[in-house]
């Protein structure tokens, strides 16, 4: 059957399409050939995933899923933060900005090439934003961001020490580019599902909406390992960097404190506080305080003000 341009649907019960201007039946087209390649195509993807997240391993042995070049994130985080830089206001108070530089060289000085691994980044840069929320950030890049609101809950040169650290740590383990992967990869799971099951019925609806719960869960899951990693590589640096990691406890439970009160701080929202966290930190302390002891023994004491 040739069908006209613009001839009616639906005749025969089967429904027709106009691709490029030209109406066809989707009788015409190999419908179980095309699911074929597609199911072959969704096995292939979800076989070479799993390729990758066995390659990849973070600083702490865990197993990832990363799918984004290192040159590719590197640009992502520098991108985004030269946006930030022309859209948030920066802090003017030269002893602040002098403090936050002094601990952040102090932290990425101490960094190896066994620290970085592939991970890429453009020299760090540091900036202080005029901002009241207790947050700072890190991008793939090397570029990290301090909220001047996070000095009145760090409040100490360690203690920001702890939270640079966590934030340098985060860049390390390469968690910004398992974050997209793992975007990437639920959406691709919904998509063979979709595939699978047709999406038009009530049963593959509620599949659909399993996975989708499902996907969500797993990246709530994947979002606290990451917190927790953070803390344990950020717990090493600022120790190496002659730092007193004992003051990354303080740090936490002043973010504790301070959640409790009127304005929770911004960096709990994405850094879930805790007894779990605080009771992970003191048992990671005394390899802490070993790398503590071995950099002061070295001359690693930062002076920063
Ligand atoms: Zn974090």
């Amino acid at each position: 059957m040739r069908p006209s341009r613009g001839a009616p649907a639906g005749e025969g019960g089967f429904e027709r399409v106009d691709l490029a201007g030209r109406c066809i039946d989707l009788q015409e087209i190999d419908v179980r050939k095309w699911m074929m390649r597609s199911r072959r195509l969704f096995w292939s993807c979800l076989a070479v995933a799993l390729v990758l997240a066995a390659c990849a391993t973070s600083p702490l042995g865990r197993r990832q899923l990363l799918m984004q070049s290192p040159t590719e994130m590197a640009a992502m985080g520098i991108a985004a933060f030269d946006e930030m830089k022309s859209t948030m206001p920066r802090s003017t108070n030269a002893d602040q900005r002098r403090l936050v530089q002094c601990v952040a060289d102090a932290i990425t000085s101490v960094l190896t090439p066994e620290d970085m691994g592939v991970v890429v980044v453009q020299g760090w840069e540091t900036e202080l934003f005029a901002d009241d929320s207790a947050n700072a950030f890190a991008l793939p890049g090397g570029r990290m961001g301090v909220h001047t609101g996070l000095l009145n809950v760090a409040t100490t040169p360690d203690q920001l020490a702890a939270v640079m650290g966590h934030e340098v740590g985060h860049v390390l383990a390469r968690h910004g580019n398992e974050r997209v992967s793992q975007q990437v990869a639920a959406q691709g799971l919904l998509v063979g599902a979709s595939i699978f099951t047709g999406t038009e019925t009530p049963q593959s609806q509620q599949l659909m909406a399993a996975l989708g719960a499902g996907a969500q869960l797993g990246l709530m899951k994947f979002s606290r390992d990451h917190e927790s990693e953070a803390d344990h590589i950020g717990l090493r640096l600022m120790a190496r960097a002659g730092f007193d990691p004992r003051e990354a406890v303080t740090l936490w439970q002043n973010m504790s404190q301070a959640a409790s009160g009127q304005r929770p701080p911004e960096i709990l929202s994405t850094h879930p506080s805790g007894t779990t966290r605080i009771t992970r930190l003191r048992a990671a302390m005394p390899e802490a305080l070993q790398l503590y002891e071995a950099a002061r023994a070295a001359g690693r004491r930062p002076n920063c003000r």
